[in-house]
């Protein structure tokens, strides 16, 4: 508690730096926050603890999980709605997820798609259909599992994946919109300043925090509010441990400054907290060539139709199978996706039959030859009754057989080297818990005066599930409603 511990405002009789509000952190959600803070007129001061903006989502994929009927969904050919929208993310991010959120998300969708074309986020109006982590290409638009069963008899399917015009990760263009946005609006950004503490007032309000630059204490004043835009806590393994133990030991999905610094410091003043246990698990694997085969586990069944969105294969491959999981395919389904989608992928293990390849992988060799062969059974008949993948996908798979391992990793084409680990690379989705416009609540569901937050330092649309887009799409939108009720606020 000692570094994070409030600090009383009787303490202070002037501050360092003042400003209407502050926004502490400067990511997707940072950078929302800024924005329309300063459009509702007030002066904003974003601290950053890095000498850079950007967080997390500058390293993103830049996928933004919007819908309901944008522009770009329209000029694809697909009709959406905001209850389509919303009956799949109550099912995709659930159990459990907040219905409140979602059903504003989903209603002011479209309204917010054009918020970011107007901070200078370009969508290309054209669709990736394909599996994919993230796509090559420019491509505005991508399927993120609402085609995949069971998705398919909730809600409608429309893609909804909505991409910055960049090929690969976009993260760093949504960024660069987003923050000169803010600043050319009049946000001030300083950076090398971490945020150490809250400063509160007897009444309970927050009046402002304490931070850290360059070796020296800084006490900044927030006359209207404090936004907390820090992101998750996936760097910190303490609180891992204690929160979200089955995430620890994996790769981390952040930009190494996730340390949930501004969870602890709203904790240390009777925050309350959300699903913390949860986390997106990325799968090193190539979707496109998971779609085509089959994954199985250490005891050669399947467990998940292939085709559905990568981060639930993810999550069903560690939280049920320990990433004792294998892809199995044949030299068709290698060879039909493109060399520059394998992502560095190459099996490890070939054979002649399914039970040679059950040997080489050490897995009970009549299951895994009962499993293909019902498999192949059912697929030449386009049908998957047991786990339901699409019959876009169907077809039997024929000697010789390969088998990729997950825990080989993937290389992504903006990175080199081996990436050999566990097979899943995580980060948290909990955290603090959040009214619909931002408010942090107590651990009663009050809120706590004159303190917001969004981003993964709040606990967002998610409860268990995810999906991608979801992050980036709750931390711009939920950051915006922080931003405006901490302008609003005293
Ligand atoms: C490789 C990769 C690909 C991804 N792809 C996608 C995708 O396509 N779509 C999607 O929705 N999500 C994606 N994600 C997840 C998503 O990027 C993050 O969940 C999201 O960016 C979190 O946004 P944020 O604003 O909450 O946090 P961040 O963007 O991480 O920003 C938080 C900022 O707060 C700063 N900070 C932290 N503590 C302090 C402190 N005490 N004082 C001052 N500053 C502090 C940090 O330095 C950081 O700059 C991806 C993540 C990665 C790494």
């Amino acid at each position: 508690m000692s570094g994070i511990a409030p600090r009383p405002a009787s303490e202070f009789t002037s501050y360092d730096l003042t400003a209407d509000v502050v926004v502490v952190g400067y990511g997707c959600a940072g950078a929302s926050a800024a924005f329309e803070a300063t459009q509702s007129g007030v002066d904003v001061l974003v601290i950053e603890r890095s000498s850079g903006a950007g967080g997390a989502s500058a390293l993103s994929g830049g996928e933004l999980y919007l819908g309901g009927g944008t522009p770009i969904q329209k000029a694809c050919g697909f009709d959406d709605t905001p209850d389509a929208m919303a009956a799949f993310l109550r099912a995709a991010l659930g159990p459990g997820a907040d219905a409140a959120k979602i059903d504003r998300y989903c209603e002011a969708s479209v309204a917010h798609f054009h918020w970011l074309v107007e901070c200078g986020v370009p969508f290309t109006p054209s669709l990736w259909d394909a599996p994919a982590w993230v796509p090559p290409t420019e491509d505005g638009l991508m399927w993120l599992g609402e085609n995949s069963w069971p998705f398919t008899e909730i809600a409608t399917p429309a893609p909804r994946g909505h991409r910055p015009a960049a090929r690969d990760f976009g993260g760093w263009l949504l960024m660069d919109r987003l923050t000169t946005a803010a600043e050319s609006r009049g946000a001030r950004v300083r950076y090398d300043t971490y945020a150490t503490s809250l400063i509160v007032a007897e009444d309970g309000s927050v009046t402002g925090l304490v931070a850290r630059s360059y070796g020296d204490e800084l006490s900044i004043h927030a006359r209207h509010g404090v936004v907390l835009t820090t992101g998750g806590f996936v760097d910190n393994d303490v609180m891992l441990a204690a929160h979200a133990p089955r995430l620890l030991e994996h790769t981390k999905v952040s930009g190494g400054t996730d340390d949930g610094s501004g969870i602890r410091m709203a904790q240390a003043i009777g925050a309350g907290v959300r699903h913390m246990s949860a986390g997106q698990v990325g799968i090193a694997l190539v979707p496109g060539m998971a779609a085509r085969g089959v994954i199985v586990n250490g005891g050669g069944q399947r467990f998940i139709n292939e085709d559905t969105y990568p981060g639930r294969i993810g999550q069903a491959a560690l939280f049920q199978q320990d990433m004792d999981v294998w892809v199995i395919l044949d030299e068709q389904a290698y060879e039909d996706v493109p060399e520059p989608q394998r992502w560095g992928v190459r099996p490890q293990h070939v054979a002649g039959s399914a039970a040679e390849l059950a040997e080489l992988l050490g897995i009970p060799p009549d299951a895994l030859a009962h499993t293909l062969s019902r498999y192949n059974e059912h697929a030449a008949r386009g049908a998957d009754p047991d786990c339901h993948k699409s019959a876009r996908w169907l077809r039997p798979l024929r000697p010789p057989l390969a088998a990729i391992d997950v825990r080989a990793g993937v290389r992504p084409p903006s990175e080199s080297g081996d990436r050999r680990g566990t097979g899943a690379s995580v980060f948290t989705l909990g955290g603090l818990h959040t009214g619909v416009d931002g408010q942090v609540l107590d651990v009663d569901g009050t809120q706590i005066p004159g303190l917001f937050a969004a981003g993964r330092a709040s606990s967002g649309l998610h409860a268990w599930g995810y999906i991608s887009g979801t992050s980036l799409g709750d931390g711009t939108f939920f950051g915006r409603e922080a931003g405006r009720s901490a302008a609003r606020s005293r």
